[in-house]
């Protein structure tokens, strides 16, 4: 090899090795500007794309030199590119109008879809531009636009490449920051979100608070009310007593007198007021009922009603109601029928309670239907595994209209205005008869057509539950019957007490004649029973149940005995009839029957029902204790009210006894030191103390220990009450419960004992 040839080898071999020391150079640079962007990720993540496009700008100008710089970024609302930022300053119009140009001539949608450098020469003829899309591999960010002098023009793979990556890098900056500003925008609006709500549950919060402690107060003012309505309750319990016994006293009162004045006037023959004295009669008698019911109603709401439960014999039960009804079916021409199987067979209940309520539906049934039928029946049912027993009351009468129906039961409701003046009545009956066969455990329901009559229906269990409050029955007196005349004396009104030989001038002592009145159909049996009691010296007159009446009133016997036919009402009816009349009433009646009628004959004012045939030792006895004194025997009357002194005196006077009386315990032993008398009749209504001082008093004085007493209450007394009374009492008799025919049967007893 030649010099020249030497020299031009080594020549070229430098500049080779100059070259590929540039190129390493070059690639270390590359290198070096590739690690460093990762600042860009760093620094971009959290700021504004101006930070993110000052990064890139400083990263891309080590690679070349730009001479223009321009960044657009993709608006979210319309996609439309919006120039963000550029350099320098006074390179925007231009950079717009030569995209303005680049996309007119679809370079700019070209360069979208390149990912990589697309240079384009320049307006200016020796400049080129650089677009460069900023995309992630989901979607366009924005674009980049760059200006280079055409010196460096030369852009190679080694250049373009880094430029990419770059580029891409900033795309990624990009999104990541966009994704965080909607990152945070979401976290900032759901802090905002879960600060309203924790708001709205703090107020929330503080509502519910405020309602506990509201509930509270309410809660405690229930607890008030309800105890002040209890106190209410209670006291209007009492002030019903007290005020229907303030009434009760002088009503009772005007009743008796009532009836002495119009025995008096029948007595003289005299028959002027005749029609004014039934009237006060009828009119007391209805507004005793009323009290009565009011009172009644009163104990059932306040759950003061007190059920005494027995065994009873339902078809007794059924017959004794139906036989006191009948004076008022054949009022009204009705026809009163009773269909009750023979072997129904007995039931828990109460007695008292349940005639109440039979005699109530039973006496509407009769009252609102005229020439009609009315029928008991009775029948067994059961529900569910549980025995019943169902009294149905049904008529032929006027009926009920169906909307009436709803409020019957309600108190003091009747099916129309109309309805009161007609038939009279409270609106009371069916709404105690509700209420007390609930507090049975049973119900009352009605079923009826306007104008073709009504059913209602008694529906008591066969045994009341235990659970049931009860009480303890002690006093035997018979049941009140409503059509019965009732007589109640008053009490209180201290005043001047009356002396007795002054009232026994004004009254003779013996207006009955001492004889029997003996009514009987059968001759056979009449005879007997005169042939013994004439044998036993007692003065007998006979008559035939159809001139049974009249010839009392004739001959105004001490005792009249009804002989009772299996097969006929008539005997009952005169019974009836007997003490129906205030002439008649007082005088004992006792009844002989082939079946045991005994609770029937007690509620139709009966003194008693001997079986037949006669033990005619027991007749004797019985009629015995009847007899009228054949002289008069002392009966002692401690009662310091006047009005009641003087009504019950009278009764003891007109039955033959010397009256002594006694307005106080201190009066009634100064009495008692001079005479010992063959009972003594005590009210307890003033003082209940008082009464019981007397009696122990009395049962320590050895010749009145063994004096009966018969004490008047004003109240049902508790089995304590009535044992604190002693033995000394014989009987109570409840005011408002008994009759005075029961009284006076009841005094006849003591009046011949010595
Ligand atoms: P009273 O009969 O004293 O008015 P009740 O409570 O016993 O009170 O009856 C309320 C009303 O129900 C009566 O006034 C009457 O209008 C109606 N009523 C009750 N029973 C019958 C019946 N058997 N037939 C028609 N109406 C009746």
């Amino acid at each position: 090899m030649s010099v020249d040839e030497t020299s031009k080898d080594s020549n070229s071999k430098e500049l080779r090795v100059k070259y590929l020391e540039g190129l390493v150079q070059w690639y270390l640079f590359g290198m070096e500007t590739l690690t460093s962007l990762g600042e860009l990720q760093h620094e971009a993540g959290v700021k504004d794309p101006r930070e993110t496009f000052r990064i890139c700008q400083s990263h891309l100008e080590r690679i070349l030199r730009f001479e223009v710089f321009g960044f657009f970024l993709v608006n979210d609302g319309d996609n439309d590119f919006i120039l963000e930022q550029w350099t320098p300053d006074e390179a925007k119009a231009n950079i717009q109008s030569e995209v303005d140009r680049l996309i007119e001539d679809g370079t700019f949608s070209w360069a979208l879809n390149q990912n990589r450098s697309v240079v384009v020469k320049s307006r200016e003829r020796d400049k080129s531009i650089i677009l460069h899309v900023l995309t992630t591999k989901s979607r366009i960010r924005g674009m980049f636009y760059g200006v280079v002098s055409d010196e460096t023009d030369n852009i190679n793979e080694a250049i373009s490449y880094p430029l990419s990556i770059i580029l891409q890098n900033t795309a990624y900056a990009l999104e990541s920051s966009y994704l965080y500003g909607l990152y945070y925008e979401q976290n900032r609006s759901l802090e905002e979100k879960v600060r309203l709500r924790t708001l709205e549950l703090e107020e929330q919060a503080r509502i519910m608070k405020e309602e506990i402690s509201y509930r509270n107060l309410a809660e405690e003012a229930l607890m008030v009310a309800k105890d002040e309505a209890e106190v209410a309750a209670r006291a209007k319990g009492e002030f019903l007593d007290n005020v229907s016994h303030e009434i009760r006293t002088p009503l009772n009162a005007i009743l008796g007198f009532c009836e002495i004045l119009q025995y008096e006037m029948e007595e003289a023959g005299n028959s002027d007021f005749k029609d004014e004295l039934k009237s006060i009669d009828s009119a007391g008698k209805h507004l005793l009922s009323l009290i009565n019911d009011i009172l009644d109603l009163s104990k059932v709401q306040s759950g003061r009603m007190e059920l005494h439960i027995e065994n009873l014999d339902i078809q007794s039960l059924a017959q004794m109601v139906a036989g006191s009804l009948r004076p008022l079916a054949e009022k009204n021409e009705n026809q009163l029928l009773l269909d009750c199987p023979k072997d129904i067979g007995y039931m828990m209940g109460d007695e008292t309670r349940i005639r109440q309520i039979l005699l109530n539906l039973l006496g509407n049934a009769c009252k609102f239907t005229q020439a009609g039928d009315v029928l008991l029946s009775v029948r067994r049912n059961a529900v569910r595994g549980r025995q019943y027993v169902c009294f149905d009351v049904s008529d032929t009468g006027i009926g009920i209209d169906m909307e009436d129906q709803e409020g019957l039961f309600d108190e003091f409701t009747q099916a129309d205005s109309s309805t009161t003046r007609k038939y009279g009545g409270s609106g009371l009956g069916l709404a105690i008869s509700r209420r007390l066969s609930r507090l049975m455990k049973g119900d009352v329901t009605v079923k009826s057509e306007l104008g073709k009559g009504s059913t209602f229906t008694l529906t008591l269990p066969l045994d009341v539950s235990r659970s049931v409050k009860t009480t303890p029955d002690f006093a035997d007196e018979p049941a009140r019957a409503p059509f019965d005349y009732e007589w109640k004396e008053p009490s209180l009104s201290p005043e001047e007490p009356r002396t007795q030989s002054s009232d026994e001038k004004t009254l003779p002592a013996e207006r009955e004649r001492d004889v029997i009145l003996l009514i009987d159909e059968d001759p056979m049996v009449r005879h007997l029973i005169t042939r013994f009691l004439k044998k036993n010296e007692f003065e007998v007159e006979m008559a035939s149940v159809q001139e049974g009446i009249q010839k009392a009133l004739e001959i105004r016997p001490w005792l009249i005995v009804i002989d009772l036919k299996t097969d006929s009402l008539e005997g009952w009816s005169t019974l009836n009839n007997l003490k129906n009349n205030p002439a008649l009433t007082t005088i004992p009646v006792i009844l002989l029957s082939l079946q045991d009628e005994k609770p029937k004959s007690e509620a139709s004012g009966a003194a008693e029902c001997l079986r037949k045939p006669l033990d005619w030792e027991l007749f004797l006895k019985t009629v015995q204790t009847y007899r009228k004194p054949l002289e008069s025997s002392a009966a002692l009357l401690v009662q310091n009210d006047l009005i009641c002194r003087e009504m019950m005196r009278k009764i003891l006077v007109m039955e033959g006894w010397k009256v002594l009386l006694a307005e106080s315990n201190k009066v009634a032993f100064t009495s008692l030191e001079e005479t010992i008398p063959k009972m003594i009749i005590l009210d307890l209504t003033s003082s209940q103390a008082d009464g019981i001082q007397f009696l122990q008093q009395l049962s320590k004085i050895e010749e009145l220990k063994d004096v009966p007493v018969l004490a008047l209450s004003g109240n049902e007394l508790s089995l304590e009450e009535r044992s604190d009374l002693g033995d000394g009492v014989v009987k109570v008799f409840q005011k408002g419960n008994y009759t005075k025919a029961a009284l006076i049967s009841e005094t006849r007893k003591y009046a011949s004992k010595s």
